[in-house]
């Protein structure tokens, strides 16, 4: 029978695409659990016959991670996108089979012995991709405690799995406390000043909710907390306590009762500072920098370069936004509040632009925008992307699916994208993740390797009635930022798998290529090119066009402080904090806030309660990597800027250049080489200050 089972088992096809449309929660306790059981022997089989021979050693355990990494991406893409109860239990039940195949694999003695072998003896036989993977290999073998014996080992081991439970709770928490917030509001005067746009929306969630016939001129209407509901609250509504409701909710998700991520996050920061110590750092931040492109230092020296930039410039936007509230007749004597900073914000914006982000939204509707990114992608990287739905299963109806191809028509990548928010299921925030990466182990007869596919992930507004996903100005940056995070998986000339496409990129040099897809968003022919009336196909004004460049770098200091605080912070916590030493995370974050914020947070703020990125994503001592990278991203821009940006030919040359460099070498070559391969010096903040509107008048 088992056998029968995992034949079925649709996790385990082989095909070329996921069965996503198949797999449910009953495949993944068998499932895993049997793919475990083959990968333990071939991996006991690699054991004994490895030697220093690429084919003998690099290949296999190619073999064995890709299967691992296929099988479990799907279930943790699924767990993302599509989670059910019965789902999260059994990811629960199989997670420490997962964890603990991971330490033995990372802990292999033999394996990590072949691979000094090789740097040892044939160094000279390796390419530079190879050279890097070896190199990588044994790093990771040493963070992963290949070094360790007896005691150390075991309490090595456990603090894994306990960190692996912890985050996949943490995340948990974050989800079910955002979905159990709901506000049903019957009578539309306590929701003045919404625009249309955000009625539609919130009163699709009531009818959706059982409130059958809700319409958005008259409700009723229903208020969550995932951003497209919670963001045009904030930023909009004119009554002044249901905006204080909203907020306090928002900053203090998963801060009590049974969803309470407090305990957890004093745990993991326990956990990890162990960790480090046990292999012989001082701290996590310092482990946690030996994976990557800056250090302790330099990440500190720019983080602090960059505040005192940003301090002065976010002290005035906070001024003028108490200034226009008093004039605007806000009652003498009622302090400006945190729930007040979006919604006089987007007033002055108003003011000083004259346009309001609303009445963008029409000329971003999604259709018109991809095919704007896909145009500009065509132009500047010679590739062609075209609609590929039915070609692969897809877990929701509005998933689609496409296929990118070189001049020639050749595929070269495929991606899914899940553009929309769907609070009950999905987790928040946009994302990129892989599907399978570009490797010639796995090519079929007659390619030179096994084409790379992507997923793209957002959270952006829905449809709403007939009309179609209508994008604020900030969900197009997402997506275009998403996107190229994509390019660089896709468009890999790397064929060695363990380094192709995002693979073995320094973490904190990930955020380049999504980072300088943004820019795009403000180039005049993409931007003119896709921001086209939803209904009556008009092109964008030149006026609001105008107006929309000129507000580009409005409140930067705000946006830029706000970065660097949750940057800190994430430091402070990783390099600094001792856990159990009578002061709280919160403590921390409040005296980190005393430089980084114009408005300190409230008493009750529990911010850190829902910053998933440091507690349940990668981003631990890796939350300056936004502005590590931006600094990257801006000055690759800036190349576009030098070799002009109206000029279409220098355009092309320059985009073949960062196709050639930053989005084909991805993880095979050091990410600063590569920059300097590309921009022919090394990086300087020159740019992201510029662009930012940061650099004093005297220079
Ligand atoms: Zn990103």
């Amino acid at each position: 029978m088992a056998v029968d089972e995992t034949v079925q088992n649709p996790l385990l096809k082989t095909g070329k695409f996921p069965a996503f449309d198949q797999v449910k929660a009953e495949h993944v306790v068998p499932g895993i659990r049997n793919l475990f059981q083959e990968l333990g022997k071939d991996l006991e089989e690699l054991e004994e016959n490895a030697d220093a021979s690429w084919d003998s050693l690099v290949v296999p355990l190619e073999r064995i991670t890709d299967r691992l990494g296929r099988a479990w991406g799907t279930v943790s893409h699924l767990k993302s996108v599509k989670d059910t109860e019965e789902l999260r239990k059994a990811v629960e039940e199989v997670q420490p089979e997962q964890v603990a195949f991971g330490l033995r694999l990372s802990q292999s003695k033999p394996l990590y012995e072949a691979f000094c072998k090789i740097r040892d003896e044939k160094w000279s036989e390796l390419n530079e991709a190879q050279r890097r993977i070896v190199e990588t290999e044994i790093r990771d073998a040493t963070l992963g405690g290949v070094g360790l014996e007896g005691d150390a080992k075991k309490r090595f081991n456990e603090i894994q799995q306990e960190l692996s439970k912890l985050s996949t709770d943490f995340s948990n928490n974050v989800l079910d406390s955002t979905k159990a917030w709901k506000k049903l509001i019957k009578d539309q005067s306590e929701i003045k000043g919404l625009p249309p746009s955000a009625l539609g929306l919130l009163s699709q969630q009531a009818a959706r909710e059982g409130h059958e016939g809700a319409t958005p001129e008259n409700g009723p209407w229903l208020i969550t907390l995932d951003a497209p509901s919670y963001i045009p609250i904030m930023q909009y509504c004119e009554n002044r306590s249901l905006r204080e409701e909203i907020y306090k909710a928002y900053i203090t998700r998963a801060s009590e009762g049974s969803s309470d991520n407090t305990p957890l996050i004093e745990r993991i920061l326990e956990l990890r500072l162990e960790k480090a110590k046990i292999l012989g750092y001082q701290n996590f931040a310092e482990m946690s920098m030996a994976r990557k492109m800056a250090t302790l230092e330099s990440a500190e020296k720019l983080l602090g370069e960059l505040r005192e930039a940003s301090y002065d410039a976010a002290v005035k936007d906070l001024q003028e936004v108490k200034d226009l509230a008093r004039a605007k007749g806000a009652p003498e004597g009622v302090d400006f509040k945190h729930w007040d900073g979006l919604f006089w914000a987007e007033k002055l914006r108003e003011e000083r632009f004259q346009f309001s982000e609303e009445e963008l939204r029409p000329y971003f509707s999604l259709p018109r925008v991809l095919d704007g990114l896909f145009g500009l992608v065509e132009k500047i990287f010679d590739v062609q992307v075209s609609a590929a739905d039915g070609l692969a299963p897809i877990w929701d109806k509005d998933v689609r699916f496409f296929c990118i191809k070189d001049k020639t028509g050749n595929p070269v990548s495929y991606f899914y994208l899940d553009p929309y928010s769907r609070p009950a299921e999905k987790r928040g925030g946009a994302w990129m993740d892989e599907v399978v990466g570009r490797s010639k182990v796995f090519a079929d007869n007659g390619e030179a390797a096994r084409l790379p596919i992507a997923h793209m992930v957002c959270n952006q507004t829905p449809p709403v009635g007939e009309d179609p996903s209508l994008m604020t100005f900030r969900e197009v940056e997402t997506l275009f930022h998403e996107f190229g995070h994509a390019l660089q998986h896709m468009l890999t000339r790397v064929d060695e798998g363990f380094v192709s496409g995002i693979r073995g990129v320094e973490w904190d040099a990930v955020e380049l290529p999504s980072q300088f897809m943004e820019n795009w968003c403000y180039h005049r022919n993409t931007l003119m090119g896709m921001a086209k009336h939803y209904k009556t196909g008009e092109t964008l004004s030149e006026d609001l066009y105008q107006k929309l460049l000129a507000a580009r770098t409005f409140r930067a200091g705000t946006m830029t402080l706000r970065q660097l605080h949750f940057a800190c912070t994430d430091l402070e916590l990783h390099a600094r904090f001792v856990p159990g030493k009578g002061k709280s995370v919160f403590d921390v974050e409040r005296e980190v806030a005393k430089s980084t914020t114009v408005m300190p947070p409230l008493p009750e703020d529990r911010f850190l309660c829902g910053f998933a990125h440091i507690f349940a994503g990668g981003y631990s001592a890796g939350y300056y990597s936004y502005k590590w990278a931006e600094v990257l991203s801006a000055d690759a821009f800036s190349a576009f800027e030098d070799a002009g940006l109206d000029d279409d030919q220098a355009v092309v040359q320059t985009g073949q250049r960062f196709r050639d460099t930053v989005l084909a070498m991805g993880g095979s070559r050091p990410p600063l080489e590569v920059f300097v391969d590309f921009r022919g010096r090394e990086p300087s903040t020159e740019a992201l200050l510029r662009h930012n509107g940061l650099i004093s008048a005297a220079n």
